[in-house]
């Protein structure tokens, strides 16, 4: 199984990580898009990937991270991305939930990340909250990367689907998505064409329900957080939702995710 999103260089994760490296044959992981969000974390995707080789580094200045950003900042990514051949972009996008949210900065920031992206042709995952208009906007009047983008995660509406398709959309479920409350999130990706299809967890981040978690985990301060091998339960639901075979589905995804991470 291949986990499109997360972020396991996290403090929050640091004192299980050994534990759930030393498990990942048993919890079937076997490749995993870490994302970095703010220069100040990007060493620490670079450190993990470099020891683990099964792990594509993604560097980005995320939305809620906008304001911590050095004058320097499209150089030290450019910089990361020469030093990490095979390295994607991520997570940048467009958020206007945050508290405090300056949408022309978020907005300078990700158009930068993205014209990047697709002048080197890398891969690119976008977080978008609340700001699907806007996104939309600048995703169909922007170039984009010819091996198509990642929306992670897609809470976006189902109306929408078949705009970021043509623009090279694919869309990654996450077992978030099984909280009752996300009916409509789950009928989306009942929905979506097969060919574009990932999974993720957003580890640490985007727990399951506590009823469906078969593996509950704590950060240091005792706040829950999300283990990554519930990629597992969101691979299992995904294939229920759409009434599809594990091993069809787990193929159709590794497909899928060489096709956009190489
Ligand atoms: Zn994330």
């Amino acid at each position: 199984m291949l986990d499109a999103h997360n972020h396991l260089h996290d403090p929050r994760l640091a004192r299980h990580l050994p534990a759930i490296l030393a498990e990942l044959a048993r919890f079937g992981i076997t490749r995993a898009v870490v994302n970095g969000t703010r220069e100040d974390d990007w060493p620490a995707v670079a450190a993990l990937a470099r020891d683990q080789p099964w792990i594509t580094p993604s560097f980005g200045l995320h939305p809620w991270h906008t304001a911590t950003r050095s004058p320097d900042w499209l150089a030290h990514l450019r910089a990361q991305l020469d030093a990490h051949p095979g390295a994607a972009i991520g997570e940048i996008g467009l958020d206007r939930w945050i508290a405090g949210h300056d949408p022309e900065a978020q907005r300078e920031v990700f158009t930068a990340q993205l014209a990047l992206a697709t002048e080197r042709n890398l891969p690119v995952t976008i977080h978008c909250l609340r700001a699907w208009g806007p996104l939309w906007d600048i995703l169909r009047t922007h170039p984009l990367p010819a091996r198509g983008f990642l929306l992670h995660a897609y809470g976006g509406p189902a109306e929408m689907v078949r705009g970021f398709v043509k623009r090279g959309a694919y869309f990654s479920f996450n077992a978030y998505f099984l909280h009752d409350r996300k009916a409509a999130q789950r009928a989306v990706f009942q929905h979506l064409p097969a060919d574009r299809l990932l999974v993720e967890t957003d580890a640490p981040d985007l727990r399951p329900p506590d009823a469906q978690n078969p593996h509950p985990l704590l950060a240091p301060d005792g706040t829950p957080i999300n283990h990554p091998a519930n990629l597992a339960i969101a691979y299992t639901a995904l294939a229920k939702l759409r009434d599809s075979r594990a091993a069809e589905l787990t193929g159709q995804i590794a497909h899928n995710f060489a096709r956009l991470f190489g």
